[in-house]
């Protein structure tokens, strides 16, 4: 905990830091990674091979267009041994993170201890570094209402309560009057139906100091809608479980800051820079992971770099994200809509055995499942594990399964985890 608390209070003063000085620690960082990479890890040592490409080869921070591209689906057909540093391998502590990833596609990975620490910080660094104080209370509307929650947490360092994002909006809306939180935090579907209920409450509703919306994309609406219930500014942050925190808001709102102390972010189009202003997929370098490293790393998202510098002084340069991770409602029988992220948040439970799935909600509690198993997965399992996943979040709900051996994208090339038939009533 000192631990991060130190890189926190480090990670606070970097976002000021000159360019030059960030960008020479970019470099550092890149040829370090690289390096490890290249001599012990064989999923990286195969790729830069074939590339023709090796640590001699980084010199400067562009460089990094050198090194292929990866992808989710590229590592996880690498087994887990060849993605491993191996030196490391042997005696690292570690820790598994699995997700079920926004895109449809469940995927597990390593980190280490000395990762974990500085993660940590990472992670509180957009609530901290706008304005949130120890001791300071937040609601967070999270997929992850039960277990024990995060560490600073437990030591009420930055006290918590969590509601599931999928409760019932009266439940948040009694949560939000029972703890008086200086702040609030959750998905933007599940802010907003707290955002209505209040509003449809026409009782007060207590000071709220910001709101802080994460994992989907903010819209400019759910945007308004929130400042005008809360009268409290809203803040986005776009983390991964891949990368972590890294982009946020600032009180200016002009544009996210990206963490250049923590990735080397790119906007690529067609395998090259986007130019500045122009759209491209969001590709990170994890400047601190060494264990299992993500070196040019496609996000699936989408973004574009801004011109201009914020005006609150931070010199962590502006970019924008365009969406690509957005999820429609499930639309229960009583009209209500609840957010789909807690159900295919449950869906990280079938990593290892499912390659991707989307859910189909085709009635108010009729639900289509399709699901690409990985190879030699028995389909009776898998069958009968996505059922039970999806009757553990919908109470009452069928569940048809299907196999498939591919899941279709979107004609964005997403592949959309949930979408739904039920139409607005
Ligand atoms: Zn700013």
């Amino acid at each position: 905990m000192i631990q991060s608390a130190w890189h926190l209070w480090r990670q606070l003063r970097a976002e000021r830091w000159p360019l030059s000085r960030l960008r020479a620690l970019q470099l550092e960082g890149l040829e370090r990674l690289v390096r490890t990479a290249h001599e012990q890890v064989p999923f990286y040592r195969s790729l830069f091979d074939a590339a023709g490409v090796g640590p001699r080869d980084i010199r400067e921070l562009d460089d990094v267009r050198k090194l292929p591209l990866v992808d989710k689906a590229m590592m996880r057909a690498a087994p887990e041994s060849e993605r491993v540093t191996r030196t490391l391998g042997r005696a690292a502590e570690t820790v598994r993170i699995s997700t079920s990833g926004s895109s449809g596609t469940p995927f597990e990975f390593l980190i280490d201890r000395s990762y974990d620490v500085w993660r940590k910080a990472q992670c509180l660094r957009p609530y901290v570094t706008n304005g949130r104080l120890p001791g300071q209370r937040v609601l967070r509307l999270t997929r992850y209402a039960e277990g024990p929650g995060s560490r600073s947490a437990r030591a009420g360092i930055f006290p918590e309560r969590r509601v599931s994002s999928v409760a019932p909006p009266e439940e948040m809306l009694a949560a939000l009057r029972a703890y008086r939180p200086h702040d609030v935090q959750g998905y933007p579907s599940a802010l907003r139906l707290l955002a209505v209920e209040a509003r449809r409450s026409r009782a007060p509703i207590p000071r709220v100091r910001r709101i802080f919306s994460d994992s989907e994309r903010l819209s400019p609406d759910t945007r308004d809608l929130l400042e005008s219930v809360f009268g409290a500014p809203v803040v986005d942050v776009y983390g991964s479980w891949e990368a972590d925190n890294v982009a946020y808001e600032c009180r200016w709102g002009r544009g996210m800051h990206v963490a250049l102390d923590s990735v080397i972010a790119e906007v690529v189009e067609e395998d090259r820079p986007a130019p500045v202003g122009a759209e491209g997929e969001l590709v990170l370098t994890v400047l601190h992971n060494r264990f299992m490293p993500f070196i040019r790393y496609r996000t699936g998202d989408l973004a574009r770099w801004l011109p201009e510098s914020c005006p609150c002084g931070r010199t962590f340069p502006l970019l924008q994200l365009l969406g690509g991770r957005r999820y429609d409602m499930i639309r229960r029988a009583d009209g209500a809509e609840v957010s789909a992220m807690a159900l295919v948040g449950s869906f990280a439970a079938l990593a290892g055995s499912v390659d991707e799935f989307r859910i189909v909600q085709k009635t108010a509690t009729g639900f289509l499942v399709e699901v690409v198993p990985a190879a030699d997965h028995p389909v009776a399992a898998i069958e009968r594990r996505v059922k039970d996943l999806v009757a553990a979040q919908i109470p009452g709900a069928t569940t048809e399964v299907e196999v498939v051996s591919r899941i279709p994208r979107t004609e964005g090339g997403k592949l959309l985890p949930f979408s739904s038939r039920v139409q607005c009533p």
